[in-house]
């Protein structure tokens, strides 16, 4: 293919867009990962992380996938056997249980329909029947990236503390850190599981568990085999700004950057931006006459959108269309959604502009691609945004 003009619209809900500024801070020679510079660098940022998931206790950081975080939050908690609580929220959540399953624990899985969030109300019956307490962890994403519905994580908090059970709670926060508000100890969370590649606005390659004093607990006695993941060897010697193994050292230069830009424009502001943006977002949606597949407007994403096909239209089709014309990467349906759905990620480094070169792209392809919609998407998300002045200013 010839080269192409300009810069590549990346608008998949993650990785999302890297900002120059954390490119830069990654581009520079790589230093001694037990020398005194990288130890004092990592001492503060161990610090500086604990606003971002809301914790005053440790943040593990791997250099992992997101995946690799999921693992490390089973195989430190839990044993062979146990029984857990987790919610077909999407297809995240599907591949979480299916990684709990291949690590022996015993998932009871809560049905969804994709375009709802985990259900507290069905948790609290599950967790007031289990009067024995077999029950050892509750498991839920809070972002459902494959279908743009967040769960209410404060209700699934609720539901365990009205039933009065003690079972861990875990988070993936995977593609809401960052960009959607997340409080770690006020909502009671054990463990929560990140990563890098979305609301951090880095690569992906970092890996993180936020972990509570009740989780480190529950790893003096689960019979769960680990090495690489184990947390114990991996607090020992982040407590003096040093790994138990060869550290992403270049993307934890990113990483402080990318804090300080985070915390520049404020975390309220980088949520409410995020909040403003997918609100546009769905007036689009709605002005083209197309459903969002989020049912529940208390659990719309802030952090992308996903838009239903008519019947009978590919929505891969679509997206290829407007990758080959308009150069604009947008997310692909998964699992069950494949060819129903496409999604649009307005996460990370994003501002208006970034939104409304975005909408132009989707709704010239709608048209290109011959799709039944009405004009006046990107019209409505205009009006909205010019009338709503950005957070903070
Ligand atoms: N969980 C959620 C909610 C995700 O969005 C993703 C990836 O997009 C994952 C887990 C898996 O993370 P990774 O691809 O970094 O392993």
């Amino acid at each position: 293919m010839s080269r192409r003009a300009g810069r590549h619209f990346l608008q998949i809900p993650g990785p999302s867009n890297i900002p120059d500024r954390v490119l830069r801070a990654m581009d520079r020679p790589i230093i001694d990962h037990r020398g005194p510079e990288f130890g004092r660098m990592m001492k503060e940022l161990f610090v500086e992380l604990q606003p971002l998931f809301g914790t005053r206790g440790p943040v593990v950081v791997f250099p992992s996938s997101g995946t690799g975080a999921w693992e490390a939050a089973i195989v430190n908690t839990l044993s062979p056997g146990d029984k857990v609580v987790m919610f077909e929220t999407g297809q995240f959540a599907s591949l979480w249980k299916k990684m709990a399953d291949k690590l022996g624990l015993v998932v009871d899985f809560i049905p969804g329909d994709w375009r709802h969030g985990a259900d507290a109300a069905v948790l609290e019956t599950r967790l007031a029947e289990d009067k024995g307490h077999a029950i050892k962890a509750v498991m839920v994403v809070h972002n459902e990236t494959s279908t743009g519905v967040t769960s209410r994580i404060p209700l699934i908090r609720q539901a365990i503390d009205r039933a009065n059970h003690p079972a861990l709670l875990m988070v993936d926060t995977i593609s809401s850190l960052g960009s959607v508000e997340y409080r770690h100890d006020d909502w009671g969370v054990d463990v929560t599981v990140s990563c890098s590649q979305k609301g951090l606005m880095l690569p992906p390659g970092l890996g993180f568990n936020a972990v509570s004093a009740k989780a480190i607990e529950a790893g003096k006695s689960n019979r769960m085999p680990r090495s690489y993941w184990d947390w114990d060897e991996m607090l020992k010697s982040n407590s003096a700004g040093y790994f138990p193994y060869s550290p992403a050292t270049n993307m934890l230069f990113g990483l402080k950057e990318a804090v300080m830009m985070l915390n520049e424009e404020g975390l309220d502001n980088v949520f409410a931006r995020h909040e403003r943006h997918a609100e546009a977002t769905r007036r689009a949606v709605a002005a083209w006459g197309l459903d969002v597949l989020c049912l529940e407007p208390k659990e719309y994403s802030p952090v992308l959108t996903a838009v239903v096909m008519p019947e009978g239209v590919d929505a891969d089709k679509v997206r290829a269309i407007i990758l080959e014309r308009f150069d604009m990467s947008l997310g692909t349906g998964l699992g069950k959604l494949a060819g129903k759905i496409f999604r649009i990620g307005h996460l990370g480094d994003f501002n208006d502009l970034s939104l409304m070169g975005t909408l132009a792209g989707v709704e010239m392809g709608l048209a290109v691609a011959e799709v039944p919609h009405k004009r006046g998407g990107v019209q409505a998300a205009m009006d909205y945004l010019a009338g709503n002045s950005r957070a903070g200013h």
